[in-house]
């Protein structure tokens, strides 16, 4: 089924697994299970599902600790703790670690498909915008290209274009001085700030060869950035 959402299930039970895959998977969603925190952790960093189900006191590692790992990655994906309805703290403590939501165990089986669904939408929504917002906030310079300064992001035709570091700054440096042409020597002073060059200027072509395959729509007839034959490189505005 195309555009399919995974839901992971970290959770310890099993009666409570089978219940939970039955009602996912009747609503179209598709599932992965672990059954301690551990593998949890591991199915979240290589699956990538769209939702985890985190049960708090699981095997090997708890729940706590998989979502502060995941957080402290730098992962976003939403998190629903599941948490027994003694342990109030948990949903303090959860939250506080940067889970999205908790439900209370035992749960209605409604709301919980409620939440999983809600909390799909907000997390693409919230993906959405922050791709539009740096769109937006990025400054037009030549043709389809635009770069936002702030979020070091660069975009062609408003769709994000993933450079490295020293592409980044080459690209830059090369549009805020537009049709001013560069030699090699020179771009490895400004944009490697290296000394004394020699043969390391092959590494400037290099660094352009890629930002073409990058940026243009066609490298080798390229519209950005062009070369000065026998003087160096420029970008074309
Ligand atoms: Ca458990």
């Amino acid at each position: 089924m195309e555009n399919q959402k995974t839901v992971l299930i970290v959770e310890d039970e099993k009666n409570i697994v089978d219940i939970l895959r039955f009602n996912l998977q009747r609503e179209h969603y598709r599932t992965i299970e672990a059954y301690d925190g551990e593998d949890g952790l591991n199915k979240a960093r290589s699956e990538n599902p769209d939702l985890i189900l985190l049960d708090v006191m699981l095997p090997k590692m708890i729940g706590f600790d998989v979502c502060r790992t995941l957080r402290r990655e730098g992962n976003n994906v939403p998190v629903i703790i599941l948490t027994a309805r003694e342990e109030e703290t948990d949903k303090v403590l959860g939250l506080e670690i940067g889970a999205d939501d908790y439900i209370t165990k035992p749960f209605s089986m409604r709301e919980l498909i409620a939440r999983v669904g809600a909390n799909i939408r907000r997390s693409a929504m919230v993906s959405a915008a922050s791709a539009a917002s740096a769109a937006e906030g990025a400054m037009p310079v030549s043709g389809e290209l635009s770069i936002n300064t702030d979020s070091h992001q660069v975009f062609r035709a408003g769709k994000a274009i993933d450079l490295t570091q020293r592409e980044y700054e080459l690209l830059t440096f090369l549009a805020s001085h537009p049709n001013k042409v560069y030699s090699r020597v020179d771009l490895m002073e400004q944009v490697w700030n290296y000394g004394y060059v020699g043969d390391d200027v092959r590494t400037v072509d290099v660094t352009v060869r890629r930002l073409r395959e990058k940026i243009e729509k066609d490298p080798a007839n390229p519209a950005y950035i062009l070369t000065r034959r026998g003087a160096g490189y420029y970008f074309s505005v």
